[in-house]
């Protein structure tokens, strides 16, 4: 039987690119969108017709309760778990920390980071050796603003990203007795619809001569980074965080 990988946030950007990629590398996949149902169907039915197992679910990460259904029916269709990838995030309009109101802290810090612990414990639940599974691996999304900052733009954004250094390094100690490898990868300016959120569609334009690649990163190269990290090759790796940045 296939083995079976969660992505969060799978209908675009990084995500999508995990999705094919997995699908290519004989993964089942269980995929979450959030609004962008259409996206979200379209991919699916793209890769059914490659022979892709999927299943797109909807699920907004900031409720529990929608992560639960989101695992319960990835059990449901598929009956295993081998794999996690928190890469759902949200930023939102860049201004600076004195004009943030606190409703704004909060759906960063619930999506990007209470998000990504809950659907961590579910995933150790189903994959932890203790407790009847196979083992796994799990890789959340962090981002090179977490050692930026991202000063003026979106300093709760790149705090969130932070938290998700910390996490991966205490999270991949935790579990590494019980079969579940823990990683992250910190992916530079890439090209996706993220930078749109941050009012600035043309954020990699703006910023790629600053880059000593001289380019933004496309989601294509961070998804193979992530497949790395998930697979066999990468079996004694555990609690690092990759850069996929052009050297930025
Ligand atoms: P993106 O293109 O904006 O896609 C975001 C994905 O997350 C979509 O699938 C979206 O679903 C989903 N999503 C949004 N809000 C959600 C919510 N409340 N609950 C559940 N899912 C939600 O993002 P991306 O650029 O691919 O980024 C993916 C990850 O990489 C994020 O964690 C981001 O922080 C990180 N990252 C990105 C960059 C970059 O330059 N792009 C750099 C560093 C780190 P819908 O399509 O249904 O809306």
């Amino acid at each position: 039987m296939s083995k079976v990988i969660l992505i969060t946030g799978g209908s675009r950007g990084i995500g999508a690119a995990t999705v094919r990629l997995a699908v290519q590398q004989a993964y089942a996949v269980c995929f979450s969108y959030h609004s962008q149902q259409h996206t979200a169907e379209a991919l699916v039915q793209e890769l059914r017709k490659q022979g892709g197992e999927l299943l797109a679910i909807q699920a907004d990460l900031s409720q529990e309760d929608d992560i639960l259904k989101l695992f319960a029916a990835c059990d449901q269709t598929f009956g295993r778990l081998d794999a996690l990838v928190n890469n759902a995030g949200i930023l939102e309009q860049q201004m600076p920390v004195q004009a943030m109101e606190a409703a704004r802290l909060q759906r960063i810090l619930s999506t990007n980071v209470i998000g990504s612990f809950l659907c961590a414990r579910e995933a150790i639940k189903r994959m932890s050796t203790e407790l009847g599974g196979r083992g796994g691996a799990i890789v959340n999304l962090s981002s090179v603003a977490a050692r930026l900052g991202a000063p003026f733009e979106y300093v709760d954004y790149a705090a969130s990203k932070g938290a998700i250094d910390s996490f991966t390094v205490g999270l991949a100690k935790e579990v590494a007795q019980v079969g579940i490898r823990v990683n992250a990868v910190r992916p530079g300016i890439i090209h996706t619809e993220i930078h749109a959120s941050g009012g600035e569609p043309n954020r990699v334009e703006r910023v790629k001569a600053s880059i000593p690649m001289q380019r933004g990163g496309y989601p294509e190269e961070v998804a193979r980074a992530i497949l790395w990290l998930v697979s066999e090759q990468a079996s004694y790796t555990s609690g690092a965080i990759l850069e996929v940045a052009g050297g930025r």
